[in-house]
């Protein structure tokens, strides 16, 4: 199987192909067309499975499909439990992303300085990758707003429960639309993260790799 055959937009596909991946990963093969059918998707899938792609690349084709969105706030939200993670997966979207028409990929997170993240939040945002705590701070100071997201990522949902960060994912999923897409990755799904997802999820569809 190739990506050829998984329903992604042109200049996803031409990104993919310069980053040198040939194939998709078996978590790729199964979210990708589910995620772009739609469904809100629990995925359990471990890191260095390829589950970035898994979820950017339905993230960032609903914005190549809709370039007019450009300008009108926050499209995707990516919430980590790590400055780290949220590092590699901003890095990630800029690489897959190299091809939309000037995407702006903008990280919030903690132990990091406020001033370049309030320069960055001052500006145009399509995609924003935080940690929770750290975004909650901006939210709550009316920095940013999230009523324009359509895409919601929880990735390494179990770590952020086990970090507590449980109070902080609630209220800033609240301030992303109903009618979003919700896409959790998580190494288990079961226990409070089916809790989670049985609280901010709709009807979703299991992957279990
Ligand atoms: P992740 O699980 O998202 O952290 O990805 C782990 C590593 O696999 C990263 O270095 C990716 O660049 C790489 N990767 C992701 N998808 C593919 C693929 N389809 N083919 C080859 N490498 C990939």
């Amino acid at each position: 199987m190739s990506f050829d055959s998984l329903g992604l937009a042109p200049a996803l596909l031409s990104s993919i192909e310069r980053t040198g991946f040939t194939t998709p990963t078996p978590v790729q093969m199964s979210a990708i067309p589910a995620a772009l059918a739609g469904a809100d998707l629990m995925v359990s899938a471990q890191t260095g499975s390829g589950k970035t792609a898994a979820f950017m690349l339905p993230a960032l084709n609903r914005i190549a499909h809709k370039p007019a969105n450009k300008g009108r706030g926050v499209q995707v939200l990516v919430l980590t439990p790590t400055r780290e993670l949220a590092l590699q997966v901003s890095e990630a979207t800029e690489m897959y992303g190299s091809n939309l028409d000037d995407l702006r990929v903008a990280t919030v997170v903690g132990g990091m300085p406020y001033g370049a993240q309030l320069k960055a939040l001052s500006r145009r945002v399509d995609v924003l990758v935080a940690t929770p705590g750290r975004l909650l701070d901006h939210l709550q100071a009316r920095r940013v707003d999230l009523s324009t997201v359509h895409t919601l990522v929880l990735d390494e949902a179990d770590r952020m429960l086990d970090m507590g960060f449980i109070d902080d994912i609630n209220t800033i999923v609240d301030r992303c639309p109903e009618s979003r897409q919700t896409l959790l990755f998580s190494a288990t799904l079961d226990g409070t993260v089916a809790k989670l997802a049985a609280r901010m999820m709709r009807d979703p569809q299991r992957i279990e790799m």
